[in-house]
């Protein structure tokens, strides 16, 4: 069974959001690497402030490979990764609020990884999908979520995650990218190019109807809000052209 460390961080910190409740359901986990110690301390108590909101992630796996658990529960809106939408090679979307984060211990931009970590991350998302039963489709990692962040970098070994994926007896397919980016917020201004990954879970999940669901309504909202904005503009012709008709009289 695997062992989670609850930390039920306080919603409000300082004024500031840390998390959020929303019904949206969670498509992607996004993966993470801390760059550095102390990141559960910091959530926790809720240390990481950037443009107003405090920084977390849901989970955390440290550098003993435990896993904890920062707000109350995994369903939470947790401010991860920006609000923009990117989209994947099959036009998927994902932001902060589809995706759950995990952050992954490692000594600083640079740092490495312990298989270990793999093997705990793979777990940690085995127990999403399985028994939280999040209706995930991709696992997304955060340099692709971002034009700033380079995390989980240069040193996170796709093909020893995706072993250990495989060992938790996920079916997935996966793509492969190439990243160049150039290293500002550590004011280096050095270039880095490397491989990252996307990976797609085609199997029929136990979530996904809810999901189904959930995009159908969506779907039929956009619809709906099109018909409203095709029935306006055709009031405005009509207008346009009985205000000149009656000009002309
Ligand atoms: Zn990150």
């Amino acid at each position: 069974m695997i062992e989670i460390i609850a930390h039920n961080m306080p919603r409000y910190i300082n004024r500031y959001e840390a998390w959020r409740s929303i019904d949206e359901p969670k498509t992607n986990i996004m993966i993470h690497a801390t760059e550095g110690p102390r990141t559960v301390e910091m959530f926790v108590n809720g240390e990481k402030i950037v443009n107003g909101v405090v920084i977390s992630s849901q989970y955390v796996i440290d550098a003993n490979f435990n896993i904890h658990l920062i707000p109350p529960n995994d369903s939470v809106l947790c401010f991860h990764v920006g609000d923009t939408d990117f989209r994947n090679i099959s036009g998927y979307r994902h932001n902060r609020k589809n995706s759950i984060g995990i952050e992954h211990e490692n000594s600083g931009l640079m740092g490495s990884f312990d298989n270990r970590m793999y093997a705990k991350s793979a777990e940690l998302i085995d127990y999403i999908i399985n028994y939280e039963k999040h209706p995930i489709r991709y696992i997304i990692p955060h340099e692709f979520s971002s034009r700033k962040k380079l995390d989980p970098g240069v040193n996170w070994d796709w093909n020893s995650f995706e072993n250990e994926l495989r060992n938790c007896d996920l079916l997935f397919s996966s793509q492969s990218y190439t990243l160049t980016k150039k290293d500002k917020l550590w004011g280096t201004g050095k270039t880095f190019t490397w491989e990252t990954r996307i990976i797609n879970f085609y199997q029929s999940l136990a979530g996904s109807s809810q999901l189904e669901n959930y995009l159908d309504q969506k779907d039929y909202q956009k619809e709906v809000n099109l018909k409203v904005i095709g029935t306006g503009i055709c009031l405005i012709i009509i207008f346009i052209i009985l205000t000149l008709l009656l000009k002309e009289k």
